[in-house]
């Protein structure tokens, strides 16, 4: 299989000496949907930002699609940002004053793509995530769940290589929160490569991998209820000396 993302040893330290990363291993493996989860101050939105390539880690790697993105100067960081990688967030930060095609096509700034061929490929995306028949509508027309699924039109028509999405659910209703997870199952099923952030543990556990972290520090990481083969797990060798604990 072929890793999409691979966070290796990462650590980030603020000033004054805290650890928000304190050696954080993680791959994902495409096709994958994946639940970070852990409560308030665990170390979620750092992690994301490190897998987002929004903050460098203090120490570690950062490695997409075989690049070293810990290296990489910023405009080339950007590049690969807008090309491999597509965004969710729980406010959705749609901008008021464009339709829902024009707010989509923004997904396509960054990847190349002709002007002229926005606005179709903005439209399919719409189609997707079931919203064709509000192509042209602005956000403050739009429900909750509806602007949520234009966000997620808008991360998903470059056709990233994975999707991180921070709490996509927490800004909605218990009803709207289902359907837009059921969407994201939907968009996985479909190939998309997709790592959510939460701190709620029913959702995470509705999620076919579910990687814990507290403390800055990943505890566990299940798959479809086994233990996830880790990077940063002792070798098959050293777990043969182990014997029974293992
Ligand atoms: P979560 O997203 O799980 O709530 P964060 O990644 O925001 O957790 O924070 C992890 C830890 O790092 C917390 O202890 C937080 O207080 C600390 N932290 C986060 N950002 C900063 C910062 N800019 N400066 C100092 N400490 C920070």
């Amino acid at each position: 299989m072929t890793a999409v993302l691979s966070v290796r040893d990462a650590v980030v330290e603020y000033p004054g000496g805290v650890k928000a990363l304190a050696g954080v291993c993680l791959e994902i493996q495409d096709g994958e949907f994946l639940a970070i989860v852990g409560p308030s101050g665990s170390g979620k939105s750092t992690l994301l930002n490190v897998m987002g390539t929004l903050d460098r880690p203090s120490s570690g790697a950062v490695v997409i699609a075989g690049h070293d993105v810990t290296t990489l100067p910023d405009r080339q960081l950007s590049a690969l940002r807008g090309r491999w990688l597509g965004f969710v967030f729980q406010q959705f930060h749609l901008t008021d004053g464009l339709s829902a095609t024009e707010n989509v096509a923004t997904g396509l700034l960054y990847a190349g793509v002709p002007r002229r061929r926005r606005a179709p490929l903005a439209r399919a995306a719409l189609e997707r995530v079931g919203l064709g028949h509000r192509a042209d509508h602005r956000p403050h027309q739009l429900s909750g769940g509806e602007r949520q699924r234009v966000a997620i039109a808008r991360a998903l028509v470059h056709e990233p290589a994975l999707v991180l999405a921070d709490e996509p659910t927490g800004a909605l209703d218990t009803a709207n929160g289902v359907a837009v997870l059921e969407l994201l199952t939907t968009l996985n099923e479909e190939g998309t490569t997709i790592a959510l952030i939460t701190h709620d543990r029913d959702i995470a556990a509705s999620l076919p991998r579910r990687v814990e972290i507290q403390d800055g520090r990943i505890v566990a990481d299940r798959s479809e209820g086994h233990p996830v083969d880790r990077p940063d797990a002792p070798t098959a060798v050293s777990r043969g000396a182990l014997g029974s604990a293992w």
